[in-house]
């Protein structure tokens, strides 16, 4: 069956399940789902895995419940759709909190990943003679193991839904990452990394890879840093000032203030599996999450992210907005029925619309909340140079090697890779085993400088787990290099 003869099959499917009864349908069809990973360890090819996957998910809605089903067989289209319509039937018998689309108007338009050079253009040999190259960058006599890896994604998505909306996605996204280890003076394993990011602007294609700055030209640097920290002293436990590098800084916003703030998580609906949230519905327009110096936003359409793809699976229109501001929660990432659920539960509107934050990670699964690229905008305290030069007692952090987060996200700890020690206003000598712990609030409340324009990098998260069945999304987050003080680092003995 042609693409075209199935968008028609799909359009008067829509209109056939909605003359039935349905108050809302719509359909995601996946015309290209394709992925590769390559994995190099310590040279060697250990993983050369591709996916090409193409199908159909519907969503009905039926007296307040939903009914899913979904097909890779384009000639079961009617079925599918049966299908969605009887699931939601049978749930509509048991609802007890009915849910509800609200009334949109209908949505034309497309978006398209801005690429110089498609991915899956470059022949695998290419791709590997460069993955080599980067691996032979990492190479010294104390490197005892290096892993370098890339992973390719495109998707060509087709929305259609019962108002009349259709929207064409174009999407593809490059990930990358170089890892180095090596034995410290304890026999204890150090390692030093470094993923691609972006700055926000730009290509997303394969021109990423190969740009020194955004990531081939690190190597060196990983390595030199490596060879020093697996001389240095632990970090030793105590209250000092913590200026987080976006490369650690992402992680601290996408588990204490992204998940904290999907909707779907705060009205319970994740309690059985990843858990809630201390935010509740009373806490928008009032809750202080932070010192002034904290504004977030959330935006589904930063030109260059992973995180970006300009409508979400509800249709819904990205919208840049701030989910804190000045260190006052204003907002939530949203989708079109967790906004109805959330203001009928409140019984006044704290939601005016939908966030765009109804995502699904493939053509087989629902959409459920999840954030978009979560950022916090840039401030006016300089460069990191001019943070370091502020600061008395601290360190500088890089990159996560543990988490653990409260299931409400209320309370976290940290351990990263690498800590440069600051003195009056001086970075000194490198520690290694940094960690740091806190309070989600009383952290944001001490977040004492947000670094300028030029800290600020769109940090990639390739694999962000959620929902039963779990479905793994890719985000980004751009993070400026921000400093928080009297914070407890190190570990007490
Ligand atoms: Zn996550």
């Amino acid at each position: 069956m042609t693409e075209a003869i199935v968008k028609k099959e799909i359009s008067s499917n829509i209109a056939r399940i909605s003359s039935e009864g349905a108050s809302y349908v719509d359909v995601r069809f996946y015309i290209d789902d394709s992925s590769e990973t390559l994995v190099l360890y310590d040279g060697d090819l250990e993983a050369n895995d591709t996916t090409v996957q193409s199908g159909i998910g519907v969503r009905v809605l039926w007296d307040g419940a939903w009914g899913f089903a979904a097909s890779s067989d384009p000639s079961g289209l009617e079925a599918c759709f049966d299908n969605a319509a009887m699931n939601a039937r049978t749930a509509s018998r048991l609802v007890k909190v009915p849910l509800s689309m609200g009334k949109c108007d209908a949505v034309k338009g497309s978006y398209t990943t801005p690429v110089e050079i498609d991915p899956f253009t470059i022949s695998l040999k290419d791709k590997l003679s460069f993955l080599s190259r980067m691996d032979n960058d990492l190479k010294e006599d104390f490197v005892i193991k290096r892993i370098v890896y890339a992973i390719f994604h495109k998707m060509k998505i087709h929305f259609q839904n019962s108002e009349g909306s259709e929207i064409n996605k174009d999407l593809v996204s490059v990930f990358g990452t170089m890892i180095a280890m090596a034995l410290d003076s304890d026999g204890e394993m150090q390692r030093r990394s470094m993923s691609l990011y972006s700055t926000g602007n730009g290509t997303a294609g394969w021109e990423m890879m190969t740009n020194p700055e955004l990531f081939s030209g690190h190597a060196t640097r990983v390595k030199s840093e490596l060879s020093e920290l697996i001389k240095a002293e632990p970090l030793e436990y105590g209250r000092r000032s913590v200026i987080l590098q976006p490369g650690q800084g992402h992680l601290q916003v996408h588990e204490t203030i992204g998940h904290p703030l999907e909707l779907d998580r705060i009205l319970g609906y994740e309690l059985s599996y990843a858990g809630g949230s201390f935010v509740n519905l009373d806490s928008f327009g009032k809750l202080r999450y932070g010192s002034d110096k904290l504004s977030v936003s959330s935006y589904g359409s930063i030109e260059n992210s992973p995180g970006s793809f300009g409508f979400d699976d509800d249709g819904t229109p990205e919208r840049d907005y701030l989910l804190i501001d000045r260190g006052i929660l204003v907002n939530a990432l949203t989708s079109r029925a967790m906004v109805n659920e959330a203001n009928n539960k409140a019984g006044r509107k704290i939601f005016q619309q939908s966030g765009g934050a109804a995502r699904a990670t493939s053509f087989y699964r629902a959409p459920i909340d999840r954030m978009t690229n979560v950022n916090i905008l840039p401030g006016n305290d300089g460069t990191e140079e001019d943070i370091i030069a502020s600061t008395e007692d601290g360190i500088v952090v890089d990159n996560p090697v543990s988490w653990s987060i409260g299931s409400n996200r209320e309370h976290f700890h940290f351990g990263c890779e690498i800590a440069w020690e600051v003195k009056n206003g001086k970075k000194t000598r490198i520690l290694r085993n940094p960690t740091y712990q806190g309070h989600t609030l009383e952290f944001y409340a001490s977040l004492s400088a947000v670094g300028d324009e030029s800290t600020w990098k769109v940090e990639q998260v390739n694999n962000c787990g959620k929902g039963e069945p779990n479905q793994v999304m890719q985000i980004g987050h751009g993070v400026p290099v921000i400093k928080f003080d009297d914070v407890i680092t190190g570990e007490r003995k």
